[in-house]
């Protein structure tokens, strides 16, 4: 069994947003929405966004076809806040 040290504040949703953005404007992660992703259960992976481990509690949403030396892989969460940031700062 698997126990998650809850190490604090979380990140905010703003917050990540905000990098999201920055992500995207730098290039790290990609800007189009219209990928294909394969969602599943975390398998303990880092996700792309915010850095944490993706558990076994959570659902992973990977990005297919990203040519990125280890993928691109989000907590359902932080995937859902990519997308917000893939709309840009207008929406
Ligand atoms: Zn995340």
């Amino acid at each position: 069994m698997i126990q998650l040290i809850d190490s604090g504040a979380k990140p905010d949703a703003a917050a990540l947003l905000e990098r999201a953005r920055q992500a995207i404007a730098a290039r790290e992660l990609p800007s189009g929405i219209s990928l294909r992703v394969w969602g599943g259960r975390g398998s303990g992976k880092i996700c792309s966004l915010c850095g944490r481990p993706i558990g076994s509690d959570d659902v992973e949403i990977e990005l297919d076809g990203i040519e990125r030396e280890g993928g691109v892989r989000f907590h359902s969460k932080c995937h859902l806040l990519w997308q917000e940031a893939c709309k840009g700062p207008d929406h």
